[in-house]
Parts: C-alpha cells; structure tokens; sequence
C-alpha cells in the first residue's frame, strides 16, 4: 500500500480555546505555560491551582471570588 496523502498540511495543534498563560515553574526552572484546574469550591468563590503543563508541578494558587452584583439602594 503506497497512500500519499496530498492537500494541504494538516494544521498544528491549536490551543487556542484558553488563554495561554505561563507561570514560573520551580521544577523547570524556567517559565512554562500552566494549566488551570480547579481545586476547591468556596462558598464565595473558588480556589483554583495552576499547574505546570510541562511537568505538572503545582506552580501556584489562586483564589476567585465570585462576582457579586452590585447592592441595589432604593
Ligand atoms: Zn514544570
């Protein structure tokens, strides 16, 4: 079987659906980009952790609070 695929290059992978972003990771010793994950659920808001895609050591924490809508005075 001889199959040549012909047409245009196959696109790279694209993540484009999050926001890339990169965090220095102590285990890379350099800054690699970091997945989002969600490690707690408040009452308030969430408590989110940022791991790092490369080796997937725990790079930081942060805290969401959830949005709340302005008080409405009559
Ligand atoms: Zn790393």
């Amino acid at each position: 079987m001889n199959r040549v695929r012909r047409g245009p290059a196959p696109p790279p992978e694209q993540f484009e659906e999050f926001q890339a972003q990169e965090l220095f990771c102590g285990r890379c010793r350099t800054a690699q980009p970091v997945r989002e994950r969600l490690l707690l659920v408040l009452p308030d808001g969430e408590l989110r952790q940022y791991v790092c895609a490369a080796c997937g050591n725990s790079v930081g924490e942060r805290r969401l609070t959830a949005e709340r809508p302005a008080l409405i005075t009559r």
